[in-house]
């Protein structure tokens, strides 16, 4: 069994504090990848939308010129029968050219209904795109500030990391060598890899268990490693700190 006392429990303990701290950071660093690329994916899905949206308009402008050009050439057939009800000899070719020209009318004022309609949707589109645009601007200054501070929490959480490690190597240079190896075996058997925790009034505050009133007194004395029976964990008298006070 190592030797212990207060002070080298002491160590432990902030050891442990140290260990919490560094592996919370080293998690954070670690999420950093992930929470740029879900920054990145939604910029991605926003610019898709952009060209979607985009693509709708190009759509629609294109089969406007196209009845724009339907319209025309039926203009142009109408103009063409006009001159030549001028030119017609019987009454039948009158007719014919004039049934032409009422025909190619029709077809035309159903063509401009359309292209109003049209007009209403390539405006309803770019109204849209407009909208678009603008959160798509907002998003990505939002991004832009989001991947300014993800960039100084990982240079803060470096920073940090290389002083927890400084200070985990001056405060183990002080712990008794045995009982850091024991530290470290019992950290390892530890899902949470918390290695001690206090016991206060009678509690161990690793698995909530009550410690037997032997062991409990034993604690007091700080003279030998103590562990949980439960959970295994090492132990120490933390009553100042307890719970009621
Ligand atoms: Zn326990």
């Amino acid at each position: 069994m190592p030797n212990i006392n207060k002070e080298q429990i002491k160590f432990l303990v902030k050891l442990q504090q140290i260990e919490i701290e560094s592996s919370k950071i080293k998690s954070i660093l670690s999420s950093v990848d992930h929470r740029i690329e879900a920054l990145d994916n939604s910029l991605n899905d926003f610019e898709k939308n952009i060209k979607d949206e985009e693509a709708v308009i190009s759509e629609l402008n294109q089969k406007y010129r196209t009845y724009e050009s339907d319209v025309q050439m039926n203009l142009d057939r109408i103009a063409k029968s006009k001159a030549k009800l001028r030119s017609v000899k019987t009454n039948k070719e009158y007719q014919s050219s004039l049934k032409e020209i009422e025909d190619l009318e029709m077809i035309n004022s159903k063509i401009e209904d359309e292209m109003i309609e049209f007009l209403d949707r390539i405006d309803r589109a770019e109204n849209t795109l407009t909208e678009t645009k603008a959160d798509y601007s907002g998003l990505v200054d939002q991004t832009n500030k989001e991947r300014a501070a993800i960039k100084e929490e990982v240079a803060q959480g470096k920073r940090r990391l290389v002083q927890l490690d400084a200070n985990w190597d001056n405060i183990s240079q002080s712990i008794d060598s045995e009982l850091l190896e024991k530290f470290n075996k019992t950290k390892a058997k530890q899902i949470n890899g918390i290695a001690i925790v206090p016991v206060k009034d009678a509690v161990c505050w690793g698995c909530n268990m009550n410690i037997p009133p032997q062991m409990y007194n034993e604690l007091h004395r700080f003279d030998h490693l103590i562990n949980c029976p439960h959970c295994e964990r090492i132990i120490y008298c933390d009553d100042h700190n307890g719970r009621s006070e």
